[in-house]
């Protein structure tokens, strides 16, 4: 029998997403004859920001064999329970989107109904007090969440804050470990075959010319295969998304690490706050149609508390996405195969579930178009889902200062949005899809935080007499107390961590 297995696999781009992808796929068919050379420029560089995440970067690295010390040791990393949002409601108010639940369900009716209802009496207090994790955010603590949870209150996910450049530093001595050939050259022509159109290899500035039988596109905004050479195409989303533009710039640490990214809203966006081990991450991300770059430095600068180590970087970005992350032999991960916009962290999160889908139906030499039409219909799938979830931070907002949040505010959302939220404010319901990025809490956490509350809630409830939930819903604000007061502070978890083995 022919063995139909793809042997050469190239990779162009060794930033978060080249690095990331090389480490993962090296490792997963180690000792078969699939051969993975990644092909970089030092010159160029890399986007150099990308520091913040979620909770699946963890499973990601656990699978390299890698543990939450040893890569928070290699990166510089601090412990993430979620991001605090200031001002994005209205200015004065900040609450935090934690990665975990809150409170738990009671007589089989979700918690959010319960709170709602409790709400309504005058009797339930902020959210994020029914929440272990945004508790232990704002208290500055943390701790490693119990492997067996006594209670769904004890229940929380962390993710990390860490250094780019270390991160990719990382995932690339893991991919060489396993056998990945590095090479850095600029890609300066990339030669498709003429009865296919199929790439056949790239061509580099120094003569080399590199086949391969698949690629995979992790050259950034560009999509210098799959856009350049393929003509994938970009489906645009700033009618929805306004921001296309970003400062950012690192500062010497103010301060002990929080264990939370910070976003504040700003005239014509928003600032982030990145606290790491050994710096700060700084930047502003705003609508080039709504403010100036000029005002938009001066509003960053003024802002970060630390001494600046460098003159701040600006960087352009159309949110959309590639129309197709996979077409002929080529797959675009990372920014190559679009990009939202910094909020929430999605992108890395992004990075690790194409990584997985190519994983699962990586094709053989007869690049079965099935494969392709299923990863390029989840992809899209998983991406607009994740759209509608950033559009939401926007469409809420109940600022009065600019242009910018009256123009979110009144825009229309895409239906699969509208959808949503209709079903939220009808009932307090959630849509639920397997492959989403984000989850009810999350949900929930955004909703409430913009005070975009139903009057309605599950008919259930009211069967409930008032002071027996007050009861309820006190027991686990206090249980969730009792738990943050035992915990220690985020910087001792952090000494720990560098001593431990
Ligand atoms: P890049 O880092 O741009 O790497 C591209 C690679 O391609 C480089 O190695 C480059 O040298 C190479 N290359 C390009 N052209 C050639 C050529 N001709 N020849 C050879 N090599 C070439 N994501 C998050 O999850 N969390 C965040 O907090 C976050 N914040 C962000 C903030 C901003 C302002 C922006 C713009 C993005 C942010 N992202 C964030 C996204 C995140 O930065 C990216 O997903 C991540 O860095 C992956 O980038 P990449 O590897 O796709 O591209």
């Amino acid at each position: 029998m022919n063995d139909r297995r793809i042997q050469s696999l190239v990779i162009v781009g060794g930033g978060t997403a080249g690095w990331m992808a090389a480490a993962r796929l090296a490792q997963h068919f180690r000792g078969t004859p699939l051969k993975i050379t990644l092909v970089e420029s030092s010159e160029i560089g890399t986007i150099g920001v990308g520091e913040a995440t979620i909770p699946t970067i963890r499973s990601f690295y656990g699978a390299l064999g890698l543990s939450d010390a040893e890569v928070m040791r290699a990166t510089q990393a601090t412990a993430k329970l979620g991001i605090r949002f200031t001002d994005w409601s209205r200015p004065g108010r900040s609450f935090i989107h934690p990665f975990g639940l809150f409170g738990h369900e009671l007589n089989g009716i979700e918690f959010q109904h319960w709170w709602l209802r409790a709400r309504s009496l005058g009797a339930a207090a902020e959210l994020g007090e029914y929440s272990l994790g945004a508790s232990l955010a704002a208290a500055g603590r943390f701790n490693l969440p119990p492997r067996n949870p006594p209670s769904p209150l004890a229940v929380f996910d962390w993710a990390l804050h860490f250094d780019a450049g270390l991160f990719a530093q990382l995932m690339r001595r893991h991919a060489e470990t396993l056998g990945v050939r590095r090479i850095d050259a600029k890609v300066r022509q990339v030669k498709l075959r003429p009865e296919n159109g199929f790439i056949e290899g790239v061509e580099l500035d120094s003569g080399e010319t590199v086949t391969g039988e698949l690629f995979i596109d992790c050259s950034g905004f560009r999509g210098l295969l799959i856009e350049e050479a393929l003509g994938a195409g970009y489906e645009d989303w700033s009618q929805w998304l306004f921001c296309d533009r970003a400062l950012a710039v690192q500062s010497e640490s103010a301060g002990d690490p929080a264990p939370f990214t910070e976003v504040t809203a700003q005239p014509a966006g928003w600032r982030w706050k990145i606290p790491l081990q050994h710096r700060d991450g700084n930047g502003h991300v705003f609508s080039s149609r709504h403010m100036d770059e000029p005002t938009a430095l001066r509003l960053l600068t003024g802002a970060v508390q630390g001494r600046l180590l460098h003159e701040p970087r600006a960087i352009r970005f159309h949110p959309g996405r590639r129309k197709l992350a996979w077409s002929r032999n080529c797959v675009a991960l990372g920014l190559a195969s679009g990009f939202l916009e910094p909020l929430e962290s999605t992108s890395i999160a992004l990075i690790e579930t194409g990584i997985e889908k190519l994983r699962q139906l990586f094709p053989d030499r007869s690049m079965d178009p099935a494969l392709r039409d299923e990863f390029n219909d989840w992809s899209r799938r998983e991406m607009e889902r994740t759209r509608d979830f950033i559009i939401l931070h926007y469409k809420l907002n109940g600022r009065t200062d600019s242009d910018f949040w009256r123009e979110a505010r009144e825009m229309d959302v895409p239906d699969s949005l509208q959808h949503k939220i209709d079903l939220w404010r009808a009932r307090g319901h959630f849509v639920r899809y397997r492959w989403e990025m984000f989850q009810p809490a999350s949900w929930l956490a955004i909703y409430a935080g913009f005070e975009c509350l139903p009057q309605v809630w599950d008919p259930g409830v009211d069967a409930v007499e008032p002071n027996s939930l007050r009861a309820r819903l006190a027991d686990m604000r206090q249980a969730i107390a009792r738990a943050v007061a035992s915990a220690p502070p985020h910087t001792q978890f952090l000494q720990q961590t560098a001593r431990a083995e």
